[in-house]
């Protein structure tokens, strides 16, 4: 069985990315009249202690949501204005411009998810205090925030232990048949959901790449589901690593996105240098994931404007040296 928990590594920068991107997207996709289904086809536990053992052992979310909140206390007003569309949008390089971004008000995405994290804990709603913020909403949890009596939310996870408890967190939602849990094969499953009912869906799929032959599988998955369901919008995490399958899985998903005439988006986050370093002992360190990123095939029109506001914002905040920055590419 993996050893993979995402416990360790809850609202780290990697949960902070793909958090504000599915915000982004469901906040949109959920206005519509007709249904939405959701499938989560790699869902994890779905709520997160951070002041639990597992993610006060990590410290990963000091470096990812705490960040954030740290530097938000105060509800902050809307930003309205988005940088002007452009193919490509080079990261703040100046210390100055980052910390412009850093005294802006929060951009509308990274707003919702500071008010998704308040709507959790009461008392960091209250008290505007970090230490306070003790509940993280995985992505099962932020999915669900958004659906309306008519859409439906799937969610498969194949590990036995974090399958039991998002079973038991979804429970306590008392919401019935809208959201449904399986210790599925999320790959596997997928194409059976394909197309949906009202013809409308958005697929997240987040796996923990801790087997090489994830990234085969998702770029096979997702040729899958869009020769399926060619209107769906998916969504694909993926990190950002030195290894080649890491390195030509958004190379992939676009060509197959660009193949199937359809549009996409690329939002990567680059929070730290991947370089290996030497501490005062001579120890050399790992620097851990320095980078992830987010690709989208089918993107809402809005889901653009709404990275460029935010993704600055994110690199002011979470940017630990020079190497911080941010790209969104778009096609299609
Ligand atoms: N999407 C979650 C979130 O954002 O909160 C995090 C998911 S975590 C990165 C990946 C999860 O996929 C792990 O909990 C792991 O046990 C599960 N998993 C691994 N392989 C799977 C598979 N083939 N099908 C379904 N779940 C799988």
């Amino acid at each position: 069985m993996f050893s993979y928990r995402h416990a360790f590594h809850a609202g780290n920068h990697a949960d902070v990315l793909k958090h504000t991107t599915l915000i982004a997207l469901m906040k949109y996709l959920t206005q519509k009249d007709t249904a939405l289904t959701v499938i989560d086809t790699h869902a994890g536990a779905g709520l997160y202690r951070l002041d639990g053992d597992y993610t006060e052992t990590s410290g990963e979310a000091q470096e990812g949501i705490f960040r954030l909140v740290s530097a938000s206390k105060t509800p902050a007003a809307l930003s309205a204005s988005a940088p002007a569309a452009t193919k490509k949008v080079a990261p703040p390089k100046t210390p100055g411009a980052a910390k412009a971004a850093a005294d802006e008000p929060l951009a509308p995405a990274l707003q919702d998810y500071v008010d998704l994290l308040r709507s959790l804990n009461p008392q960091f709603a209250a008290s505007g205090d970090p230490a306070q913020l003790k509940i993280y909403p995985g992505s099962p949890f932020i999915e669900q925030q958004f659906l309306s009596g008519r859409d439906k939310l799937k969610l498969f996870e194949l590990h036995p232990t974090d399958f039991k408890s998002l079973t038991g967190n979804i429970a306590q939602l008392g919401v019935g048949r809208q959201v449904t849990v399986a210790c599925e094969d999320g790959f596997e499953v997928l194409k059976t959901f394909l197309p949906p009912p009202a013809r409308r869906a958005m697929v997240l799929c987040d796996p923990s790449y801790e087997i090489k032959s994830d990234y085969a599988r998702v770029a096979a998955c997702m040729g899958d589901a869009v020769k399926r369901f060619a209107t769906g919008t998916y969504v694909v995490w993926y990190p950002i690593i030195p290894r080649p399958e890491a390195h030509d899985l958004p190379r992939k998903l676009k060509t197959l996105a660009t193949k199937a005439g359809r549009s996409w988006l690329n939002a990567t986050l680059t929070v730290k240098s991947s370089k290996l370093t030497t501490d005062e002992a001579g120890d050399v360190k790992r620097p851990g994931l320095p980078a992830s990123g987010m690709f989208v095939i089918n993107p809402p029109h809005t889901l653009k404007a709404d990275l460029q506001a935010a993704l600055p914002q994110l690199v002011a905040r979470l940017g630990q040296d020079r190497n911080a920055g941010f790209t969104l590419d778009h096609g299609g």
